[in-house]
């Protein structure tokens, strides 16, 4: 086998269905010959159309490179253990954990900022935020010195992106959080980074307003475009492979140079 990935293995969350983020990049890391375990959101106990484990069942069947799946709600600290266990018994040790998972209360993340209700504030941070630490320490022990962890952020945690509400403020804790896990784990030689996606359609993404983003980066993004579920596949590649070994704490834009701009620069054209 031969690629980025050959002979390496590792966990991917977060994957909902085909446009899924954590998708984009599995597909690419599989490519390349890396060995996948999947998570996926657990259906009710009651659910017999098991829609959740389905969709992802669907995307991964057939695919040798495909280790395995299980359920994991990151709120639940026994789903958490049970993954780690998981690819204890499967794979021994594992080179790349990718966390691409992120939640807010729909009601709070309409809801101004100034608003935002305690409640909400708890649940966005602990899946958005605290499930990062949750899973970096029940798989520390795991990961392989040169191995590589990957969360996903966006801008809207760097300035303020009117309606990204209170995820943008659960991304500013994210971004922290890279930066101190990459203290923790350097010891470890296991590496931290986020990846900051521009718009993608997703079905999270919908949520959290980038319907409206779409026009707004194709002008005023340096490529003058958006980006493509591709791209971030590759980027996601380069960060939990060892073509990005000397790279940790980092916070990657794949925004087509969005967040270079200081002024709305060609979207003036248009007025
Ligand atoms: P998505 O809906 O496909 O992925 C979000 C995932 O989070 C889903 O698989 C969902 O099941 C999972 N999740 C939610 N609550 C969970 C819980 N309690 N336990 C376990 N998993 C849970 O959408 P996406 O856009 O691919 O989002 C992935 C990441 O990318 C998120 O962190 C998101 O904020 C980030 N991101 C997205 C965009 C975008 O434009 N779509 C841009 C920048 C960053």
């Amino acid at each position: 086998m031969s690629g980025l990935f050959a002979g390496k293995k590792g966990l991917i969350t977060g994957v909902f269905n085909k446009q899924s983020i954590a998708w984009a990049i599995a597909e690419q890391v599989m490519e390349q010959g890396g060995d996948c375990g999947f998570t996926h959101m657990p259906d009710k106990p009651d659910d017999e159309r098991r829609k959740n484990q389905g969709r992802v069942e669907k995307l991964i069947d057939g695919n040798p490179r495909a280790k395995f799946l299980v359920p994991m709600d990151v709120t639940n600290d026994e789903h958490v253990a049970s993954v780690a266990e998981k690819c204890k018994s499967e794979f021994g040790n594992i080179d790349f954990l990718l966390h691409s998972i992120a939640f807010a209360p729909p009601e709070d993340l309409k809801k101004d900022t100034v608003d935002t209700s305690r409640e909400g504030f708890k649940l966005a941070m602990a899946i958005s935020v605290h499930s990062l630490m949750a899973l970096s320490s029940a798989h520390k022990d795991l990961l392989s010195p040169g191995s590589s962890i990957l969360t996903l952020t966006y801008f809207g945690g760097e300035k303020a992106v009117p309606g990204y509400n209170v995820m943008g403020v659960c991304k500013a804790a994210l971004d922290a959080t890279v930066r101190y896990l990459a203290y923790d784990l350097g010891p470890r030689d296991i590496r931290v980074n986020a990846l900051s996606a521009g718009p993608v359609q997703t079905i999270s993404g919908r949520g959290a307003g980038v319907d409206e983003m779409l026009g707004l980066y194709e002008a005023m993004a340096p490529l003058g475009r958006n980006i493509t579920h591709e791209e971030v596949g590759k980027s996601g590649v380069y960060l939990l492979s060892d073509m990005s070994s000397g790279v940790t704490g980092e916070i990657l834009h794949v925004d087509a140079g969005y967040n270079a701009m200081g002024s709305p620069g060609r979207l003036l054209d248009k007025f």
